[in-house]
């Protein structure tokens, strides 16, 4: 019935589906397992009409500009420049750590004369790990770099990743930058900002093809079967030898027979205030305390107008696979990179069978590399 399954309508999910249907014809059919398409980045208006991002806010940024032309097809954008700040000793400021957060903390006097001192070393507009700035003769260049490290970096890596100082590794560390620049952004793509109706629209107009079919709230190991002793998928039952495309856990396909693969989960606390404004920005990290890590303000991301406000705080945990929990962040390392690799051999046996995705990858990836990689292997499937 159908040449092409995908597993997962996440932005991997739904981009395979699309370039599978229009640009080789092929009847795919979607299954997933949620109440609802588009994976992480879902958004919807919550009780007070106020649009949110489910599970974390997504900013959409990218200097590749054949997948912006590609996504653009399915909306129009709001564009804004992100830009985050740090609550560090009651003081709102800049992240990543640039000029004006310098002067924030130093005050003007003495920044100005840092600032020349950082401009003239490393020119403008660099963007200077502090293991560098450590290993200036200054002393003054090396405080900056501790100050970096003490009231941005350390307790938020430590509340995200779950660590502790020493297990913190010294290459990450080194890596966190300061940009010398007055440029506040966080991000520094030539394109940055939302769909202009929100995320979910814009899958809705992805997935809107007659060569596709999407089945919401079905798990797709209720319904196929990868059996080891064929090599065979089956469909209902039934063999299936089109292709497919897995976005899901790839070591729950395999009943974690060789342990679960580890992740950090995020709990989201929103609360609705019937206020104007609560923080003025979008994203406020709290890197020196607070258990939760970062404070988002939708408003602020979408530019809605409402009367109130939702925001939401995040709690990082560690993923257990207990119902309901959702895994974010994979914990990449030898040991867990290793473990994955034996989960992926197992599925080498499947003919035409393709992992795809942050989870089947147990990779980080952002919306526009996503959308790449998705592209580039349904087309790569053209005469499979
Ligand atoms: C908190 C957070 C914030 C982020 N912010 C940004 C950002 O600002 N900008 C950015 O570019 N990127 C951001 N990202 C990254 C972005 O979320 C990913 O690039 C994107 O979600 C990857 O898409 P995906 O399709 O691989 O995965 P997902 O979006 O997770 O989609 C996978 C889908 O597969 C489904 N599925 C899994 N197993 C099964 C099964 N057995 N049967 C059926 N369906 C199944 C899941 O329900 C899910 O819908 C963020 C990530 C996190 C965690």
């Amino acid at each position: 019935m159908y040449d092409a399954i995908v597993i997962g309508s996440g932005i991997a999910g739904a981009a395979a589906a699309r370039i599978l249907a229009e640009e080789q014809e092929k009847s795919v059919l979607v299954l997933e397992k949620k109440a609802h398409i588009g994976g992480n980045c879902y958004d919807e208006e919550d009780h007070y009409g106020v649009l949110i991002h489910r599970y974390g806010p997504h900013i959409f940024h990218t200097n590749d500009e054949e997948v912006y032309a590609w996504l653009s097809r399915f909306t129009d954008w709001y564009a804004f420049g992100h830009e985050v700040v740090a609550k560090v000793d009651g003081e709102l400021i800049p992240v990543p750590f640039n000029l004006n957060t310098l002067k924030q903390v130093y005050g003007e006097e003495k920044a100005a004369a840092l600032e020349k001192k950082l401009t003239d070393t490393f020119g403008e507009g660099a963007r200077v790990p502090i293991l560098k700035l450590r290993q200036q003769q200054d002393p003054e260049i090396q405080a900056i770099a501790d100050y970096v490290y003490e009231n941005i970096f350390l307790r938020y890596t430590m509340k995200q990743w779950g660590q502790k100082p020493e297990e913190i590794d010294p290459a990450v560390t080194g890596r966190v930058p300061v940009v010398i620049s007055h440029d506040n952004r966080y991000f520094g793509d030539k394109y940055q900002g939302m769909p202009l109706d929100g995320y979910t629209p814009m899958f809705e107009k992805m997935l809107d093809h007659p060569l596709i079919e999407v089945r919401i709230g079905v798990d797709a190991r209720e319904v196929l079967e990868l059996s080891e002793e064929t090599g065979k998928v089956l469909l209902h039952g039934e063999e299936f030898t089109g292709s497919i495309i897995y976005t899901g856990p790839v070591d729950e396909l395999f009943g974690c027979r060789f342990g679960r693969l580890p992740y950090r989960s995020l709990r989201f606390d929103f609360e609705h205030l019937n206020i104007p404004d609560y923080q003025g920005h979008s994203v406020v990290n709290y890197t020196v305390s607070e258990d939760f890590t970062r404070i988002t303000e939708f408003k602020h991301l979408t530019g809605q107008k409402t009367e109130g406000t939702t925001i939401v705080r995040e709690y990082p945990f560690a993923y257990t696979g207990a119902e309901g929990e959702i895994p974010y962040y994979a914990i990449m390392n030898p040991e867990n990179n290793k473990l994955y690799e034996k989960y992926a051999a197992l599925t080498e046996q499947f003919y035409d069978f393709h992992l795809l995705g942050r989870l089947a990858e147990y990779k980080y990836y952002n919306i526009d590399a996503m959308a790449a990689k998705a592209i580039a292997l349904a087309r790569s499937l053209a005469n499979s």
